[in-house]
């Protein structure tokens, strides 16, 4: 490939709303393809429809590719600011007779539709104005620019995912490109972006099928070129039907607040209609390797939670214990109330990571994992904590203290003074370390017991020891 024909793609959100993750899908997919084939990946924030887009949302779709990592190439376009361009293609398209000036009523039209209801017929425009010539009485009223599309034959749709899909022409509308206030539809606009922007691949949702169908007239018409479509299919619920809320249709900061990692997020997102194999496991620098057009899935693919939490555990695992200890932090000073970690707590949570993100499949649970490493003083017990602290056992711990204040605060050697308490009162090993750990971490759960001592220190230690010792 030539410089000059570099794949150019692009994401295209309507700042109406959050970046879902059906649309964090359809950028990661894009930015692979660009970053693949050394093209280019734009970011073109649709927000023609004035009533519905809010600076909100464009400023969390921004903040939603940042995390997600999806850095795109030059600046961000505003489709707004380009309603004079798509004026001027509309003035072309009529100048050349391509496009039509339809004055019918919003009255006429309510009619027009309520007599193809009532005979049974598909309710779409009729193409009153298309050979019509206004007269004088049309001075001055209110009028729509629509498209000539094609009224025979069948336009089809050349998709790289879903094969040729063919549209009957005559079930096609003449559609609206300028609005009666002047202002572009949002078909005339994609269009005229895309070409001018140079797009070559146009890679979004199933739900634009159709568009595709329409938008191909109007390039046609304006003589663009046509770009190569790949329609995703949707993504359902883990019951296989519609995605809702419920089932984790949500932002991706809904995401990244239960703790999941960006990098397990793209490696998700990437297997939810992509595959290569049997692989589950693709960083992203190996999806960037391999994404193809070709891979893409036709059919509707499934979240799955379970699935997810075991791909984050993998990857919390595969974070280097620094990198991941610093992510914690940023983490646990973003919750509400911010917890804002002390030096000590700091370096106590970066030498407990190994055996704290072996058991964490989210930051929510590594932080939660870590919690007793962040403060001073007795714990507040969990309530298997708080079994595991029965007045037997808090019995055994005050045996043991004697044992525990003479040893060497090392854990080899807090094991080996545990273990020889345990042998000369004659219980088990489990019976002093299990209230042991609970008196330490307030839980039944957490890192190996004897490491977590060393790393709390002695003072420390044996001040949460007293606390249940009785
Ligand atoms: N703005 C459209 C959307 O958010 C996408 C348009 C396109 O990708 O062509 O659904």
């Amino acid at each position: 490939m030539t410089e000059t024909t570099k794949p150019v793609l692009r994401f295209a959100p309507s700042p109406t709303g959050m970046l879902h993750i059906g649309g964090a899908r359809t950028a990661l997919f894009n930015w692979l393809y660009a970053r693949h084939t050394g093209g280019t990946f734009l970011l073109r924030i649709e927000d023609t429809d004035r009533e519905r887009s809010t600076p909100e949302a464009m400023q969390a779709i921004l903040n939603g590719m940042a995390w997600m990592g999806l850095n795109w190439d030059g600046d961000v376009v505003y489709q707004f600011a380009r309603a004079d361009r798509h004026r001027e293609v509309a003035a072309t398209l009529l100048a050349e007779g391509k496009a039509y000036r339809c004055y019918a009523t919003a009255e006429e039209l309510t009619a027009m539709r309520e007599e193809q209801k009532a005979a049974g017929k598909p309710m779409r425009y009729d193409g009153r104005w298309r050979d019509r010539v206004p007269g004088p009485e049309q001075d001055g009223k209110p009028f729509v620019v629509r498209l000539k599309a094609r009224q025979t034959g069948e336009t089809i749709v050349h998709d790289k995912v879903l094969g040729d899909v063919r549209f009957e022409n005559s079930q096609l509308d003449d559609m609206v490109l300028l609005r009666s206030d002047g202002n572009p539809t949002y078909m005339l606009a994609v269009v005229v972006d895309d070409a001018d922007m140079g797009v070559t691949h146009v890679i979004r949702g199933a739900d634009h099928l159709n568009n595709a169908a329409r938008q191909l007239q109007l390039i046609e018409q304006m003589g663009a070129a046509i770009p190569v479509y790949g329609h995703l299919p949707l993504i359902n619920g883990p019951d296989g039907a519609k995605l809702s809320k419920r089932h984790g249709a949500l932002a991706v900061e809904a995401y990244r607040d239960m703790g999941y990692l960006p990098e397990t997020m793209r490696n998700y997102l990437l297997r939810l209609g992509w595959s290569h194999g049997d692989d589950e496991i693709i960083p992203t620098a190996q999806a960037v390797a391999w994404f193809n057009l070709d891979s893409i899935g036709k059919s509707a693919a499934r979240m799955d939670f379970k699935k997810l939490d075991n791909l984050n555990g993998h990857y919390i695992r595969e974070t280097a214990d620094d990198v991941l200890a610093a992510e914690v932090i940023t983490f646990a000073e973003g919750l509400t109330p911010p917890r804002i970690l002390s030096e000590t707590a700091r370096t106590r949570l970066k030498s407990a990571m190994p055996g704290l993100k072996e058991r964490a499949k989210t930051l929510v649970e590594l932080v939660q994992g870590a919690e007793f490493l962040f403060t001073d003083g007795p714990r507040t017990l969990d309530a298997a904590a708080d079994k595991l602290l029965a007045p037997e056992a808090r019995a055994i711990l005050a045996q043991a203290l004697p044992a525990l204040e003479a040893t060497d605060w090392t854990a080899a050697a807090l094991e080996a003074a545990t273990r020889a308490f345990a042998e000369a009162a004659g219980v088990k090993l489990g019976a002093i370390a299990q209230p042991l750990r609970a008196a330490m971490t307030g839980k039944a759960n957490s890192p190996p017991l004897f490491d977590m001592l060393a790393l709390l220190g002695r003072e420390e230690s044996l001040n949460r020891l007293r606390a249940y010792a009785a």
